[in-house]
């Protein structure tokens, strides 16, 4: 990047934000893909556009206090970061992890911004959550925990306003309680949570929409590549909600998915994963990884997340978190005849493995493009909710299709207008930011 001002802008970015490598990660990344943009266009740099969108709206820090059952008060700390509204009120998920601090959401909130204009609906980005570890909570301090964090975020949030979802260690289960908390204060029956109950609002495959969108996307990518997914050899990290769903789906599309992993480590079953047990494994008994191997002979179990990557593959998911694939393990995939990486978790790949993957002409599904099929279906619960009626399964499916679609097309028209043919990730930033830009400008200096 040679850019004087985004060179400026960036250095900013640093000073003001100390101790928060993810969020500068993000920035960097976005900032390094746009730079033909702006220098086509003054009025962005006129308007000071880079400095504005890196600025949240507004930042909430808050504590949840809350009892556990053996009576002891526990203090989390909770956030909810509104990054920007220009398109649309805040969207963006609630993840609750130890490993949470305002970097981290900061980061999530930003890449929300591009990833929900990408999908082509009204969402503005935002994200939130808590350092609270819901490993080993019982249900009843999950909700206990849930409501103390929803009787503090809920003046903050609103229809039209701010509408949460579910991220890392916030599924049905955490959404349906802090729902029930928000009702109860508000006297208000309102669309206000995502990922809601099928009962209770929530939309025909909002659950399967992230893996299934990333892999209609990957698809896509793949097909303009003369491949697909029939007869090849995945790997996915992660076996959470975005895991699960790809993995039925890379099935469904005639791949062969070969290992799954948890924080703890990973499985690996040359004779394919055996979906319905390992949802039945992670998704009801909500237990751990290797248990799977008990009940499956084939599969062996290594401790260790990092492992996966050199399993040889044609296709890596990486569904888990942020950071999961660095250089090494890159070069582990292309090493090992990998030809795709396409990324269901946000910011999955450090920036030197990107470099690998590029360099290596591996074809790049980035997080933004990739797995924006959960916030687009999320767009549809809100559309659903606000003409109180229900749409079947198929007709979700089908609408989210065709916007992965749309967003693969997106993707590759804008990074051969911008010279970088066939790089995915540049496509995304480029595409999403132009239209966050475009509105911002439109709306003045706000
Ligand atoms: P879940 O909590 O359902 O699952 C997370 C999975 O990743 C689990 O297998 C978990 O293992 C593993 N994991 C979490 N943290 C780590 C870590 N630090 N190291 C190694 N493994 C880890 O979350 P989701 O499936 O919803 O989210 C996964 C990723 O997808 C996240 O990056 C999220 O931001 C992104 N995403 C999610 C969307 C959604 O709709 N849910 C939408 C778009 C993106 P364990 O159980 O051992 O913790």
């Amino acid at each position: 990047m040679t850019n004087k001002y985004m060179l400026n802008v960036l250095k900013k970015v640093s000073e003001k934000n100390p101790g928060e490598p993810e969020f500068i990660q993000a920035v960097t990344e976005v900032f390094e893909t746009i730079e033909p943009v702006i220098e086509k266009r003054p009025d962005f740099v006129r308007a000071n556009i880079l400095e504005r969108i890196v600025e949240p709206d507004r930042q909430v820090i808050f504590r949840v206090p809350w009892l556990d059952d053996e009576g002891n008060v526990q203090v989390n700390r909770g956030f909810r970061v509104q990054f920007n509204n220009a398109i649309g009120p805040y969207k963006g998920g609630l993840r609750l992890h130890p490993s949470v601090y305002i970097g981290i959401i900061k980061f999530l909130g930003f890449e929300q911004v591009f990833k929900n204009s990408l999908t082509t609906l009204p969402m503005g980005g935002a994200k939130g959550g808590s350092d609270f570890d819901p490993k080993g909570k019982s249900d009843n301090e999950i909700m206990r925990f849930c409501q103390s964090f929803i009787t503090e975020l809920y003046r903050h949030i609103g229809k039209d306003i701010d509408v949460p979802a579910g991220d890392i260690g916030v599924g049905a289960r955490e959404i349906g309680y802090m729902f029930g908390q928000y009702k109860r204060l508000t006297g208000e029956w309102s669309g206000i949570l995502t990922g809601k109950g099928i009962p209770y609002g929530g939309s025909l495959a909002r659950t399967e929409a992230t893996g299934y969108g990333l892999c209609y996307f990957t698809n896509e990518m793949l097909s303009a590549h003369g491949k697909s997914f029939k007869g090849a050899t995945v790997i996915i990290s992660g076996s959470g909600n975005v895991a699960l769903y790809a993995c039925q789906k890379a099935q469904e599309l005639g791949a062969n998915v070969v290992a799954m992993s948890d924080s703890g480590g990973y499985v690996y079953d040359p004779n394919g994963i055996d979906f319905a047990a390992m949802r039945e494994l992670k998704e009801v008994k909500r237990g751990r990884i290797y248990e799977y191997c008990e009940t499956h002979p084939s599969a062996s179990y290594t401790e260790g997340c990092s492992g996966i990557w050199t399993i040889p593959c044609h296709i890596a998911l990486s569904c888990a978190t942020q950071n999961e694939i660095n250089g090494e393990s890159a070069s582990a995939l292309v090493a090992n005849g990998c030809f795709a990486v396409s990324e269901g978790a946000n910011m999955p790949s450090t920036p030197e493995a990107i470099e690998i993957y590029l360099k290596n002409g591996l074809l790049y599904g980035p997080a933004k493009a990739a797995n924006a099929g959960g916030v687009a279906v999320s767009g549809l619960e809100m559309s659903q909710n606000s003409q109180r009626y229900s749409w079947t399964f198929e007709e979700v499916d089908g609408k989210l299709q065709a916007i992965m679609k749309n967003i693969f097309a997106a993707c590759q028209s804008a990074a051969k207008e911008y010279g970088m043919e066939g790089n995915y990730m540049a496509g995304a930033n480029i595409a999403g930011f132009i239209k966050v830009a475009e509105s911002m400008l439109a709306q003045g200096c706000v």
